[in-house]
């Protein structure tokens, strides 16, 4: 049997999780986490016989230990106890908390030499470096899970990183690609909430449109697998079949397309190094008919070319450009600020953090990166309500 443990376990890449580990037999659950969603936890942790249930929040321990009363789970509450979770001894974990908080579980479960499967897109874009690491220091494994990042290791199998001139990972470009650029400043949190392929969460699906998804993605490629920033792509996909493309120096393109299910990279991640069957529906390209490249447009998507600041500039400016993204999405999706203002955010973020005599430091440990990202959580803030009471 393999122990898993599931981070996050009540979110959307929690779920795809639980529904693959389900149809399994040859897995023991250790621990499921969650956050406010109680019930759901709970019922998860019943349904999958775990031996740990843990919420992150305090005020949900009574609620989760009523919930589980007479079953024999153990339960626990509040960060400290997700991030000690992470030290419950388990072969493969699933990092699927959403924001900062998943680091402090998935640096746990690093330095017990776990594999580690990575869809938190927060820890490698806040602390690469750090994480790489602590995976070498205990001879872990970090599994991306990320489709357009499982898509290029997938296509990198066998293969030199020496040998790849460039990566590309393509872009659905969201739900506002068609939009006149002059009107985006007008679109709404409601507008921009909507995906055509993909189902995820608002703050995600924003993100999408935004092209700040991409540009975590971006980063998150950089860091993960070692290339510099110009060897990082991103082109206009609508069909999000084809999830990524690594071209090599013999000029060779190795494609990965599929369906657009996160089961894929999770099933994936949970198969390997093997392969084997997952309840994800098949490609026809026949019926795709077509499929469609584009180069994205730097003015509608500012967020690419703060990407590239961030991979140029390194040290803490990833933690800072998380913070701020976060913030400002927190601001647009309160109808503080407008749609193409979280770049102006972000930015005006950056170029404050960058100011301050420590911002060229790189971070040193977890809590470096955790102060840096409440630091920058001020300042993006101040940026962000400058420009809601801008003309
Ligand atoms: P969701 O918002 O659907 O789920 C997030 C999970 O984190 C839930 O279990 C939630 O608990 C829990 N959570 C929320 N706040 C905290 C906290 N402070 N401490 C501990 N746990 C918390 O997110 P997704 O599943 O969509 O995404 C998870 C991560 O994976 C993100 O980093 C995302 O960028 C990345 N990702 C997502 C993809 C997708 O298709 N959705 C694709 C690739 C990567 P509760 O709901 O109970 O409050």
């Amino acid at each position: 049997m393999r122990r898993v443990s599931v981070f996050g376990a009540t979110g959307s890449v929690g779920e795809s999780t639980l529904d693959l580990l389900a149809r399994r037999d040859d897995i023991e659950v250790a621990v499921l986490t969650g956050g406010r969603n109680v019930a759901r936890l709970a019922k998860a942790a019943i349904e999958h016989r775990a031996e740990l249930a843990v919420t992150a929040f305090e005020e949900c321990y009574k609620p989760l230990k009523d919930a589980l009363g007479g079953t024999g789970i153990e339960v626990a509450a509040g960060p400290g106890a997700v991030a000690e979770a992470g030290l419950r001894p388990a072969d493969w974990i699933m990092s699927a908390i959403v924001g900062a908080a998943g680091l402090a579980p998935g640096f746990a479960a690093l330095s017990q030499g776990t594999t580690v499967a990575l869809a938190n897109k927060e820890s490698l874009v806040t602390a690469g470096p750090l994480l790489l690491a602590e995976a070498r220091a205990h001879a872990a494994t970090i599994l991306p899970v990320d489709s357009e990042h499982s898509a290029v290791f997938q296509a990198l199998v066998g293969e030199d990183i020496a040998t790849v001139e460039t990566v590309t990972l393509t872009a659905s470009g969201g739900g506002l690609r068609d939009w006149p650029l002059e009107k985006l400043a007008r679109a709404t949190p409601e507008d921009a909430g909507k995906h055509p392929n993909w189902d995820m969460g608002q703050r995600i699906t924003i993100d999408s449109a935004s092209m700040f998804n991409k540009a975590m993605e971006v980063i998150e490629a950089h860091e993960f697998f070692g290339l510099a920033p110009e060897q990082v792509r991103v082109l206009i996909h609508p069909q999000s079949l084809v999830h990524a493309l690594v071209a090599f120096r013999d000029g060779a393109v190795m494609g990965h397309l599929g369906a657009p299910d996160m089961r894929h990279p999770i099933g994936y991640a949970l198969n390997w190094p093997a392969r084997g069957d997952l309840p994800v529906a098949r490609l026809d390209l026949a019926a795709a008919g077509r499929l469609d490249f584009a180069h994205p447009d730097r003015a509608r998507y500012p967020a690419l070319a703060l990407a590239e600041r961030v991979m140029q500039q390194g040290g803490a400016s990833g933690a800072v450009f998380n913070a701020a993204k976060e913030i400002a999405l927190d601001h647009f999706i309160a109808r503080n600020i407008g749609f193409l203002d979280m770049a102006r955010v972000v930015e005006g973020t950056l170029d404050r953090f960058a100011a301050r005599a420590t911002s060229g430091r790189a971070p040193t440990s977890l809590a470096d990166v955790l102060a840096t990202d409440t630091e920058a959580r001020h300042l993006a803030t101040e940026v962000a309500v400058s420009l809601r009471h801008a003309p």
